[in-house]
């Protein structure tokens, strides 16, 4: 008995037998936020949600319809590369936004989620080197961390990576450094960022990637919701070493988990093994929704629809942040996608004010939380306009300035009083 219950004490005090990369992994402030979002006071500008109550409920019944009566399939183990004809509804979807390829060579993943995982799986060793725009998906450091590479970050401007900077980065790490694995980047509406890379920049990228010798990984979750300019070509479309992730989350369901990945040939085997040893397959019912959803059912006019009312948000968001925000407080215009990235002085610490913001009654992501190191971004906030109505946006806005306010009051008094620099 007495053995038994070593034992036990010996399981609950297991952080001893966790290995390293774990306890290296922070808890996300973001991630425990969702939880205050669901106060009925608190207006959310925190989360990264879409706004799932615009679909046509004929439109899921139908997807989902399709699911259930082809239950011999949909409720079996599927294969790891995924559904065949879901694969093929895919390389449709993105043939008009210039990409071509073959559904073969596609692979079917639990959300673009598992593809940043399945990918830094398959690439990195401990102390490889992973480039990302800094800042950059919280999700995407949360899963290449557990492969414990060193992330290095690109700053973005108005135009997204700065090409400059990454050409400074990449001579520091020197040609051929077998260390160097592949740059992730979010050209389209970055999250969290907001901003898009332009076409030129797209273009160079591709060409230091075939200098310097790295993969490029272009996840685009947003392309699609675009409320302004036009459409910038995925360097997908242009250069076929490049890995392209789409998912269903934005232009579909979040709920259902599937996304993709369209690499090329050798490199969709090695991330198939990865794979089987994760999951075997996805969800092969989630796959049949989602071709049924694609095949079978006005889906643009939907996205219309999803386009129309975040940009409704979105301009809510920006003009209430020109009518309350301090004349101190900058941020990006995003064309599309979910996100404004705001930048506050640098004397003023966003994290430790969002204790006040939700005494205010608002919610939103602190910057830190999307950098790996996790101390840069401490003066800035991710704002999210996808979920809120156009007057709560509005409201939380308001109430976010009269708190950027207090703190911009007190330091404004500081400074006066030569007790910190400006
Ligand atoms: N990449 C980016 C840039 C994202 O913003 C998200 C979700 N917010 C994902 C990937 C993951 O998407 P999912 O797993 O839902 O497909």
């Amino acid at each position: 008995m007495s053995g038994m219950k070593s034992a036990h004490i010996k399981f609950e005090t297991a952080p001893d037998k966790v290995a390293k990369r774990i306890t290296k992994m922070r808890p996300s402030a973001v991630r425990l936020l969702f939880a205050a979002a669901t106060r009925p006071d608190i207006i959310s500008l925190a989360g990264g949600m879409p706004d799932v109550s615009l679909l046509p409920k004929s439109a899921v019944r139908k997807a989902a319809r399709a699911a259930v009566d082809d239950q011999a399939v949909t409720l079996q183990y599927g294969g790891t590369n995924g559904l065949f004809e879901t694969a093929q509804v895919f390389c449709d979807i993105v043939r008009d936004i210039g990409i071509r390829h073959k559904p073969e060579n596609v692979i079917i993943t639990t959300g673009a989620q598992e593809a940043l995982d399945l990918i830094a799986k398959t690439f990195c060793d401990p102390g490889d080197i992973v480039l990302t725009e800094g800042p950059t998906y919280l999700g995407a450091l949360q899963a290449f961390s557990a492969y414990e590479p060193e992330i290095r970050t690109i700053e973005f401007d108005d135009e997204g990576m700065r090409m400059d900077l990454l050409e400074e980065e990449l001579q520091r790490i020197g040609k051929g450094n077998p260390r160097l694995k592949f740059l992730y980047t979010i050209p389209n509406f970055q999250n969290p960022g907001g901003v898009t890379m332009s076409p030129e920049r797209r273009k160079r990228l591709v060409e230091l990637s075939h200098e310097y010798d790295f993969i490029i990984v272009e996840d685009d979750p947003y392309g699609r919701l675009r409320y302004e300019g036009g459409h910038c070509l995925p360097m997908r479309a242009f250069d076929d070493s490049v890995i392209y992730l789409g998912t269903i989350s934005k232009m579909f369901a979040a709920g259902l988990r599937v996304g993709w990945i369209m690499a090329p040939p050798g490199v969709t085997a090695k991330i198939n093994l990865a794979k089987q040893g994760t999951d075997l397959s996805g969800s092969v019912f989630d796959q049949k929704m989602a071709a049924a959803y694609f095949r079978d059912t006005p889906w643009q006019n939907t996205l219309q629809k999803f386009v129309k009312t975040y940009d409704k948000r979105r301009r809510a968001m920006l003009a209430a942040m020109e009518e309350f925000f301090p004349p101190e407080v900058k941020w990006t215009h995003p064309e599309g996608g979910f996100f404004v990235w705001v930048t506050l002085p640098s004397y003023v610490d966003a994290k430790s004010m969002l204790a006040e913001a939700l005494d205010n009654g608002v919610i939103y992501a602190p910057g830190d939380s999307f950098y790996p190191d996790g101390k840069r971004g401490r003066n800035s906030m991710r704002l999210n306009f996808s979920y809120e109505s156009p007057e709560n946006i509005r409201e939380a806005i308001r109430r976010l300035a009269e708190v950027i306010e207090g703190r911009l009051e007190l330091y404004r008094a500081f400074i006066n009083a030569g007790a910190i620099k400006e």
